[in-house]
């Protein structure tokens, strides 16, 4: 079993954790270290790190982990794309044999042009089920969810039985998609309740920093609606570029400014829905999350927990 269960402490307590992903450069694994170590100035519970396309990125997956493990506990993304069951196994094994005992489960996206995993697994929930049959219960599962429903999902209510099979195969916890919008998740946290799901929810939110970001995250990657708090974010910085076509510094910074003030107010506002955590994705920035834990104040309400 793995040594802690994220999914009991999140029954006990809200936790806190961090996403981060590999660098494409030597220079930025070089950094990553100092990025980890500010973002453990805020005792998260655990850091995770994404996987890249077909295993794209295994190896600085690994190293990252790696370096994640020095300061708190890893976990893992993992996914379905391009693997067959012999190399999900290894794999897996040797994440146990480093000592990350945490996996987000995941179908994955499909590289541009594929229309399947191109693997021997179809789904998270195909992954799920071949973790516990192998593994029995050595790691603790998370699997991720859409409030709203997923992009290519047949309806919300479909989506939602989907998730309900994750938990019957025996995933632990669930790590949420984009979700602005506080009523849609809402109505979908009913549905999910309803529908018998009583994994822990720890709330995925991503920073509000970039135009690019948002735009490319809410509509091009997922069907993710945008308020019209968040609306009016984008509308007062939209022209980021003089007639010549030149970036203007000033808007993008004005942006991000609004940007982190939003999102700090955004978490405040998932606090009371009842939430078992805060999965910030950090995108390797940590001044951007550092801003986000001061503007709200979770910070330091967060250390008051522990
Ligand atoms: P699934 O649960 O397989 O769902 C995909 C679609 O299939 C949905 O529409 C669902 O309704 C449907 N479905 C589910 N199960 C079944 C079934 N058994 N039979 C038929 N239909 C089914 N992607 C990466 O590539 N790398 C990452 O590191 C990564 N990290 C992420 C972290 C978080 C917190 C989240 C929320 C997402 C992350 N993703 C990552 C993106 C994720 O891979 C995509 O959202 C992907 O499109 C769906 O993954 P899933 O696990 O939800 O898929």
């Amino acid at each position: 079993m793995a040594e802690i269960c994220f999914s009991d402490r999140m029954r006990e307590r809200l936790t806190l954790s961090f996403e981060v992903f590999p660098p494409k450069t030597e220079k930025g694994m070089q950094n990553l270290p100092s990025v980890i170590d500010e973002l453990k100035e805020f005792l998260p519970d655990y850091i995770s790190c994404t996987y890249g396309a077909g295993g794209s990125n295994t190896g600085p997956n690994r190293e990252v982990l790696r370096i994640i493990a020095k300061k708190t506990v890893p976990c893992t993304h993992f996914t379905c794309i391009g693997v067959t069951k012999d190399q999900v196994r290894e794999q897996l094994q040797s994440y146990l044999d480093e000592g990350v005992e945490h996996v987000l489960a995941l179908r994955g996206d499909y590289p541009r042009g594929w229309t399947g995993t191109g693997g021997e697994f179809d789904h998270a929930t195909d992954l799920i089920a071949y973790i516990r049959k192998e593994f029995g219960d050595r790691f603790e599962i998370a699997v991720a969810a859409a409030p709203g429903g997923h992009v290519d999902c047949v309806s919300e209510d479909v989506d939602i039985s989907y998730l309900k099979m994750k938990q019957d195969l025996g995933a632990d916890y669930i790590i949420t998609q984009l979700c602005y919008d506080l009523e849609q998740f809402k109505v979908w946290r009913d549905k999910v309740d309803k529908a018998g799901i009583t994994m822990p929810i720890d709330v995925g939110i991503m920073p509000v920093t970039t135009k690019h970001g948002i735009l490319t995250q809410c509509f091009s990657h997922n069907a993710c609606a945008v308020p019209r708090d968040l609306a009016l974010v984008l509308t007062h910085h939209w022209f980021q570029k003089d007639p010549d076509g030149n970036e203007i510094p000033e808007v993008k910074a004005a942006f991000r400014e609004e940007g982190l003030t939003y999102s700090a107010d955004l978490l405040n506002r998932y606090l009371p829905l009842g939430i078992n955590g805060i999965h910030l994705y950090a995108l390797n920035r940590a001044a951007d999350v550092r801003e986000v834990l001061i503007r709200s104040g979770f910070g330091d309400r967060f250390r008051a927990l522990l």
